[in-house]
């Protein structure tokens, strides 16, 4: 990928890396020459104290491109800036006060609204001690100015945290159940793989797909359908353990993920799920089963492997004549796998399954 692409790429993914970058950026167009004039007037604490803070700004940038630490680099930002800014006011006086305004919003964009806050204080604090006013009213003046500022940015930063959150929820959550959808599950087993392999903890991925679903529709009317996909997420869930995740890919297919669970754990669980599903009906006096295939994540698998092999294991589920656990074959051979068929269920649709 060209630089271009990868900036758009890198920068449209984490937005505190677009911030860190984008600050930097202005940064050095807007310091260097502030560094500059004040070397040349033989002001060295000023100009030492900007060319500090160049460095910092942008060793930063290049600390959160390279490692993709964003939040780290925001908040060592925040900190190195304020505490040159707060240094700067005893050194340049009230000139060195204008700096104040543009860091207290800056921290709100860099760092946790926490830090932002406590770094705007300091840089308050050593305003009003630090700098040479002309009189009291002017230093009130200062000190009423810079902390409304601090409320104003405090505020916004609040409101654009509480929108962030309500996105990333309709991003990924699926409307109907409440549960996280295919997007919030490929950024939690992104994640759940390299915790995971990385502490050498057992993991297994499972998918559950309702048996003849189709034929729910056809007989009960679309609006069952989907008290029974909801009523089968309430059923599972009372299953579950706290770690737990259920995700609902789509229609009536659901991804679970069961964090520290090895192959016999995860068996008894999905056997206790499938058993729990088909043992009364999940809405409008609806029964159905469910098939599920399971994979116990290895070593060698990245996330969209571990699901292929769990996805694979439901095709032998369904194969089997539905209503059972298949465990990846992978693991162990025939003997590793349960491969069960329940019969004798009354079942929601004319004929039974094929
Ligand atoms: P199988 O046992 O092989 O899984 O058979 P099936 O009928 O369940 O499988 P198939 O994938 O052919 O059909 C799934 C059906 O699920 C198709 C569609 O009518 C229904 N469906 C998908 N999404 C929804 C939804 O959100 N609500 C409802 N009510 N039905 C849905
Ligand atoms: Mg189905
Ligand atoms: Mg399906």
């Amino acid at each position: 990928m060209n630089l271009p692409a990868l900036l758009k790429n890198r920068i449209g993914t984490d937005v505190r890396l677009a911030m860190v970058l984008l600050f930097a950026a202005i940064a050095i167009v807007g310091i260097t020459p502030f560094a500059i004039a004040r070397a040349l007037q033989g002001e060295w604490l000023a100009a030492v104290l900007d060319t500090v803070v160049l460095a910092v700004i942008a060793g930063n940038a290049a600390y959160a491109w390279r490692t993709g630490n964003s939040a780290l680099a925001g908040k060592l930002n925040a900190v190195v800036v304020s505490l040159a800014c707060a240094a700067l006011a005893g050194a340049l006086g009230p000139a060195g006060l204008f700096w104040t305004y543009t860091i207290i919003l800056a921290n709100y964009m860099l760092a946790p609204r926490s830090l932002a806050t406590v770094c705007g204080g300091v840089l308050l604090a050593a305003g009003l001690l630090l700098a040479p006013f002309p009189s009291t009213l002017a230093m009130a003046a200062f000190g009423v100015s810079a902390l409304l500022v601090m409320l104003y940015a405090f505020i916004f930063a609040s409101l654009t945290e509480v929108q962030r959150k309500l996105l990333e929820g309709l991003a990924t959550r699926d409307p109907l159940t409440g549960v996280a959808n295919r997007r919030g599950m490929e950024i939690d087993l992104a994640e759940a793989l390299r915790g995971h392999l990385g502490r050498g903890e057992p993991a297994t991925l499972a998918v559950l797909d309702l048996d003849h679903f189709k034929a729910v529709n056809d007989t009960h009317g679309h609006d069952t359908g989907d008290r029974v996909i909801l009523g089968f997420v309430e059923r599972v869930q009372s299953v579950l353990r706290k770690r737990d995740r259920l995700y609902r890919l789509g229609g009536e297919e659901f991804v679970l993920l069961l964090p520290g669970t090895d192959h016999s754990g995860a068996r008894a669980a999905l056997e206790k799920i499938r058993d729990e599903v088909q043992a009364a009906p999940l809405a409008d006096n609806v029964r159905v089963t469910t098939s599920i295939g399971a994979a116990v994540l290895e070593a060698e698998d990245d996330w969209p492997c571990w699901l292929a092999r769990a996805d694979a294991a439901l095709y032998r589920a369904k194969a089997a004549g539905r209503d059972c656990v298949s465990f990846d074959s992978t693991l162990g051979g025939p003997g590793e796998r349960r491969l069960r068929l329940v019969q004798g269920h009354p079942l929601p649709w004319p004929g039974g399954p094929a």
